[in-house]
């Protein structure tokens, strides 16, 4: 069973693991750690934020680190519960899956206690802490195979008066855009899990490419403190021009998705932020060892924002070359 040895009811700041046991060829009672930092004082909700869901987005893991390292308990009215790198593993590897077991797991939740090392983890954040908060931030970037235009994200949910609630609260994180995403409707997520569960949920997409930049590193450590104060455990109030309404967009299903026909190499005809329209061409597929061959062209299925761009060139059938986001309408967020 996992085992820590932080408690999570004593007031201040604690930092330290929650240790997995995993017992392979080399380490037969070996655990792996996972660090987790608790900061509770006086009353108020708790949150948790989690970074290092996926192993190559840098931005989640360096801003709770920081929250970690600096953050004065004595500013906190409630209970913050970090977890800097829940997926230590892969965020070792820089590798968006575990090399422990090959698992995303962003795709295991709700987790199982008896299941893979991966699965052993979601469960321990399902089980074990969801129970224990109100309100859950994950911080995601896009990976080594997307670069994404830095934004807060909106989980689905159906509960109107919830869905309310994590509208404010992914307003208040006062990122430049904000985007409705349900993952082609996976429930395996973490965000997916803690809106079932009941939590007042934000997710981010801060940027991507596998790098790390100042201006996606700036839009989540403001938007942190910014979500933190409008949750009531920060007494800093968000800049008032931050509470403005930011324009809602959406991936709004399969055709939002602009995806490789062919194996090739991807060319894009636009960059992230472009406005595009239904039908445009979005970029072609070449074939570098058929020089006689025509390039493939892909077009976009719907307009609006180009969101997500694929990083590497190389493709093949299926793949995700381009995301857009679309503008969508309030009844969407209910
Ligand atoms: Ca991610």
């Amino acid at each position: 069973m996992p085992y820590t040895d932080i408690d999570f009811e004593k007031p201040g700041k604690q930092v330290g693991n929650i240790d997995f046991p995993h017992s392979i060829h080399t380490d037969a009672w070996g655990v792996l750690p996972i660090p987790v930092c608790v900061i509770k004082n006086g009353t108020g909700p708790t949150i948790i934020l989690q970074g290092g869901n996926h192993g190559d987005e840098y931005e989640g893991p360096i801003i709770l680190g920081e929250l970690v390292r600096d953050l004065d308990p004595a500013r906190v009215s409630g209970r913050l519960i970090i977890l800097p790198t829940i997926n230590r593993p892969a965020i070792e590897a820089g590798n968006r899956c575990s090399p422990l077991d090959g698992l995303n797991f962003n795709r295991t939740f709700p987790g199982k206690l008896t299941g893979s090392i991966t699965e052993q983890l979601s469960s321990y954040v399902h089980d074990a802490l969801f129970p224990l908060a109100d309100a859950f931030i994950d911080l995601h970037s896009g990976g080594s195979s997307l670069n994404m235009m830095p934004s807060a994200i909106i989980e689905p949910c159906k509960d109107s008066n919830l869905a309310q609630k994590i509208r404010a609260a992914v307003m208040a994180f006062g990122a430049p855009m904000n985007v409705v995403i349900s993952n082609y409707g996976d429930p395996r997520t973490s965000t997916a899990a803690a809106v079932r569960a009941g939590l007042v949920t934000v997710g981010t997409e801060l940027g991507g490419a596998a790098t790390v930049t100042p201006q996606a590193l700036e839009i989540g450590r403001n938007g942190v403190f910014n979500l933190l104060a409008h949750l009531g455990v920060l007494e800093e109030k968000p800049e008032p021009t931050l509470l403005q309404a930011t324009p809602v967009h959406q991936i709004s299903g399969a055709d939002a998705y602009v995806r490789a026909s062919e194996t090739g190499v991807f060319e894009p005809f636009h960059k992230l932020g472009d406005k595009v329209e239904a039908g445009q061409g979005a970029g072609r597929i070449h074939f570098l060892s058929d020089p006689e061959k025509a390039p493939v062209e892909l077009v976009y299925a719907r307009k609006g924002v180009v969101y997500g761009l694929r990083q590497p060139g190389n493709v093949r059938p299926g793949n995700c070359c381009v995301v857009i986001a679309t503008r969508c309408q309030e009844q969407v967020i209910a």
